[in-house]
């Protein structure tokens, strides 16, 4: 059809362009003549044939406007020129010029499709006129015809805009139905257009924005505004209505009211409202973006929990109201305990599935008008307006302690995670959200400081050892830059060879104020704060420097275990640091042990087995520390470059006169032996646990019984007499009263 318009369009322009072509098809050279000299024009041309094959011949190639047509011819009569014509589909005008005057002529050639008949020679002079005539007449048809094909071509377009329209279109009559909509509504909304017109408006608009929508469709009425954006959301015929409320958010755009303007030029006065048109866009893909984008701005995209801003705004709002009608606030703290642990251990991935898993439990312990949040890391709070009793608070919390005494899956293994609860109470606690929240902080460290797994309230007391904790975390950066740090040195005897093998390096803290401090007390803060890596290094390379100057002496036989922290095998030079202070001080690599604790073992995040291969390929000896007290697996002693494990103190401390063996120590004897490892035993406190110990095949052992960590001076003193001491194959009374003398 568009086709038909186009080639039509074409024609007609061209039919503009070209002169209007006639015709004179006569046997006689003198009429011809007289009547091209008649009717020649401007913008005329005049063809001429005596034949009707002639003219036949003419009318094939060429657009004809008008025939002069003689009905006489030598060969084919007019009127069979006539019928050619007609049968052919030629669009032509035909005059008939005949010398027959008969009336049957004049008949039979109208009859055939000429417009006109003509009597020749006498009526010529009447030819020109009825010439201009009809020429005009077919101008104007041409016009009119072009014009025709015109307009259907643009409304064409218009509709085919209107229907390709990736917006809704639609006009609604003056009391809001549907006249008009675009095929659209049925990819957007499910609707067939049937379905729609004739009904309101108000049917597709989804119930909560009806206010809104019939708010803007009555203003446009009265209002003589005729535009107006406004926001809805359309409801789609799908009966999973909810679920499509959100996504069917349409902007109506551009809405304006069509009015009645009669000609009496009161156009004011007289407008008439007959609906209104307009065009709504798709704007859900927008709005849920625009949704997103907030909820990430205020929510933690671990948990999707409230992050710490939108907890903070909430609980400003909620001290607000409190304000104003009376009550309290709780502001709980939660810090869950050891949580470090996972992560060293299992690695972040897990340690994200527990923080997930964590934030679902506590979701079970709050009411739908409390707020948890994620503050960060392994921290959450919860907000509780409307306490009536502060001690409302203590049912959530025990509720969140017993909740957590189930324990937790990570790596498909149960995970026994507790928690540290501190609670801060409004107005009591403090009088803005962050002092609130500090308050909890504190309470919960407080906690935490007493042994974990718990929960306190808030009290004024609790500032000064907070206090203290915060200017012990700016003291620790200045000890570092001081060098207030010394090392201890636990002997490790070889009750076979009766001597000491080794000291463990000890770190402590000479602090100005409250002397000397002992690791715990500083060494998860300094993980914490991102300041182990400098004290590893003067660790290693004060034990270093004290080792070189004892071998110096003669001590050559003697090692040096250094405890490194799990979080310094992220670090990817911590293999060049370790050699590095050995190759300072040009010591061979067999005199350095280090000690790391298990946990490390588990997983292989950073490269741990590759790193530790490497220390090992050097002849730098790896110790596992605290065995057995954190998630022993056998199956890395298989794979790992171990030399030694070192069975931990608490498991020593089990065995006295009433325990004469422990299933553990035994078991770990039973792992040292059947992986080739060697094995020490620290925390050897008793003459009963050393005798114990060596009855069951452990030889090599560190603790207080020896000797307790002492300063480098002091500890070579006790290496000088273990030098001077007889080798026996046995441990004897007499070594054994030694040490008792020692150590008194
Ligand atoms: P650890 O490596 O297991 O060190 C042994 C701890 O047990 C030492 O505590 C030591 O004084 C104590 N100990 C030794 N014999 C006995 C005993 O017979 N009975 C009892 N009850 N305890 C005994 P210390 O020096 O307080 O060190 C605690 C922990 O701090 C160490 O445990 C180690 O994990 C860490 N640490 C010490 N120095 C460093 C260091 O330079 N760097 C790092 N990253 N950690 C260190
Ligand atoms: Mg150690
Ligand atoms: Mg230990």
């Amino acid at each position: 059809m568009i086709n038909k318009t186009r080639a039509y369009l074409e024609a007609a322009d061209e039919w503009q362009q070209t002169p209007q072509r006639i015709l004179i098809v006569d046997d006689e050279p003198r009429i011809r003549s007289s009547l091209r000299l008649l009717l020649e024009a401007d913008g005329r041309q005049i063809l001429e044939s005596a034949t009707g094959g002639g003219a036949l011949t003419i009318l094939k190639s060429q657009d004809v406007e008008l025939i002069l047509l003689d009905v006489n011819l030598p060969d084919i009569s007019g009127l069979e020129v006539m019928e050619w014509i007609a049968s052919n589909h030629i669009l032509t005008s035909v005059i008939m010029v005949s010398a027959d005057s008969h009336i049957d002529t004049a008949i039979r050639a109208t009859r055939s499709g000429a417009v006109d008949f003509v009597r020749k020679p006498q009526e010529l002079d009447k030819i020109e006129h009825k010439v201009a005539n009809i020429l005009q007449r077919r101008s104007l048809e041409r016009r009119h015809v072009l014009m025709t094909a015109r307009l259907e071509q643009s409304e064409r377009l218009h509709r085919f805009l209107v229907e390709s329209s990736p917006d809704l279109i639609y006009t609604l009559d003056h009391e809001g139905r549907f006249i008009f909509v675009n095929s659209r509504v049925e990819s957007l909304l499910g609707y067939s257009r049937d379905e729609l017109i004739g009904n309101y408006y108000t049917l597709i608009v989804h119930e909560e924005d009806l206010e809104h929508a019939i708010y803007a469709f009555t203003e446009r009425r009265s209002d003589d505004r005729a535009t107006s954006n406004i926001e809805i959301r359309l409801k789609c015929k799908d009966n999973h209505y909810r679920h499509f409320e959100s996504r069917y958010i349409v902007a109506m755009l551009s809405a304006m009211g069509i009015y009645d303007t009669p000609d009496n030029g009161e156009e004011e006065q007289t407008r008439r409202f007959m609906g209104t048109y307009g065009v709504a866009r798709d704007v859900t893909e927008r709005k849920l973006a625009e949704e997103t984008i907030s909820f990430q701005a205020l929510h933690d995209h671990l948990t999707h929990l409230p992050n710490r801003r939108l907890f903070k705004d909430r609980l400003e709002l909620a001290m607000a109201q409190t304000v104003r009608k009376g009550g309290g606030i709780g502001v709980m703290f939660i810090d869950l305990d050891r949580f470090k642990l996972v992560n060293d251990t299992y690695g972040h991935a897990e340690g994200d599935e527990l923080l997930k898993s964590v934030a679902q439990r506590l979701l079970r312990c709050v009411r739908t008008s409390d707020t948890l949040a994620r503050q960060g890391g392994d921290e959450f709070t919860i907000l509780l307006p409307d306490l009536v009793h502060a001690e409302d608070a203590t049912l959530i919390a025990k509720k969140i302690l017993e909740l957590f005494a189930t324990p937790f899956i990570v790596a498909g293994q149960e995970f026994r995670a507790t928690a540290s609860i501190g609670i801060s109470v409004f107005p009591r606690d403090g009088e803005t959200a962050e002092l609130l929240l500090k308050n909890a902080d504190i309470a919960m460290y407080k906690v935490k400081s007493s042994g974990k797994n718990g929960y306190t309230f808030f009290t004024r007391e609790m500032n000064s050892s907070y206090q203290e904790r915060i200017s012990l975390e700016n003291e620790l950066h200045q000890a570092i830059q001081n060098c207030e740090f010394e090392l201890h040195y636990q002997p490790q005897v070889n009750l076979i060879s009766n001597r000491i093998v080794g000291v463990e390096a000890l770190i402590r803290w000479r602090h100005p104020l409250h002397g000397l401090l002992n690791p715990s007390s500083f060494i998860d803060m300094a993980e914490e704060l991102g300041l182990i890596n400098s004290i590893t290094d003067w660790v290693l390379g004060e034990a270093c420097r004290q080792l070189v100057r004892w071998r110096a002496t003669g001590l050559n036989e003697l090692r040096v275990a250094v405890n490194v922290s799990p979080q310094e095998f992220n670090n990817d030079d911590v293999v060049e640091r370790i050699v590095s202070q050995l190759n300072r001080y040009n010591l061979p690599e067999e005199v350095l042990d280090i000690e790391i604790t298990e946990n490390l073992l588990m997983h292989d995040d950073s490269g741990v087995i590759d790193k530790l291969r490497r220390l090992r390929e050097r002849g730098i000896r790896i110790s596992i520390d605290d065995f057995g007290t954190r998630y022993s697996s056998l199956n890395y002693l298989r794979r790992f470059p171990v030399n030694t494990i070192k069975i931990d103190k608490s498991f020593i401390r089990d065995l006295d006169e009433h325990h004469s063996s422990t299933p553990i120590i035994n078991a770990i004897i039973g792992i040292a032996r059947g992986f080739g490892l060697h094995l020490l035993a620290e925390g050897v406190e008793t003459n009963y646990q050393l005798r114990k110990l060596q009855e069951l095949g452990c030889d090599e052992m560190q603790g207080f019984f020896f000797s307790k960590p002492l300063p480098a001076d002091e500890v070579e003193r006790l290496l000088r007499d273990s030098e001077k001491r007889p080798v026996s194959n046995h441990y004897t009374q007499q070594t054994l009263s030694y040490y008792a003398d020692v150590t008194a």
